[in-house]
């Protein structure tokens, strides 16, 4: 069989502030949006990166005090971490879906599976005071780091890490990252709307299945046009 065809090109963006060269590799083809999803971690690694340089990160592996937030993730990066999801050993996906489902129990128990007009600073913080882990978190540190979402990417502080893990997150300094993650959100309908992680299960159950499929260079071009009208 032949080996997939491939484009590459070298993006150079300004994201708010910041100036950012870089090469990016699509299939070339129709595919679906989630197989350019490795493209677009690429991406937001090297926003962060340019965001980041010169400040000193206080993140450490085993630190997962932010992996109890509330993770906004888009149908594009749910649909990617359900192929994450099935390619792991079989005791590997229980062990997942006991966590998800436990997760699920308690966001629907608190009320939060829906957004009821709230808006998204309170439904988050609503949510962090549940103190639910990310079912994707063992030991305080991300199981699926090379796979992570792009929001995850995009959380980086310089204060001490103790702080992150207060209730109101009081004295956290963020790094200003651009959110460049939220042009993920509509990416292949602007009707969809985000979904906590810890419900993807939830919502695998439900979700529309099929989707548009596209060129890698058709998918990276409309994420482009996205972040030039989202991005805060
Ligand atoms: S996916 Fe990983 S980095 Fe993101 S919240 Fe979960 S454990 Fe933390």
């Amino acid at each position: 069989m032949a080996a997939e065809a491939h484009s590459t090109a070298t993006l150079r963006l300004s994201v708010g502030d910041l100036k950012v060269v870089h090469p990016i590799t699509v299939p070339s083809g129709p595919v679906a949006a989630a197989e350019v999803v490795p493209a677009l971690q690429g991406l937001v690694n090297a926003v962060v990166a340019a965001a980041g340089q010169g400040k000193e990160i206080s993140c450490r592996k085993g630190c997962g005090a932010c992996c109890r937030q509330l993770v906004p993730v888009s149908r594009t990066e749910g649909e990617r971490l359900l192929g994450v999801i099935e390619a792991m050993p079989p005791e590997r996906r229980r062990e997942l879906g006991a966590r998800f489902a436990a997760a699920a129990t308690a966001i629907k128990g608190a009320g939060l599976d829906q957004r009821r007009g709230r808006a998204d600073r309170e439904l988050s913080t609503a949510y962090f005071a549940l103190g639910i882990p990310c079912p994707f978190l063992e030991e305080e540190s991300c199981s699926i780091h090379p796979e992570r979402p792009l929001v995850c990417r995009e959380y980086l502080v310089t204060s001490p890490a103790e702080l992150c893990a207060g209730p109101a997150q009081e004295g956290v300094t963020p790094v200003p990252v651009p959110k460049v993650s939220t042009a993920a959100r509509g990416l292949q309908d602007e009707r969809e709307e985000w979904f906590p992680l810890a419900m993807l299960l939830e919502w695998s159950r439900t979700r529309s299945k099929g989707g548009s499929r596209k060129t890698g260079p058709e998918w990276i071009q409309r994420f482009l046009a996205k972040m030039s009208t989202k991005r805060t």
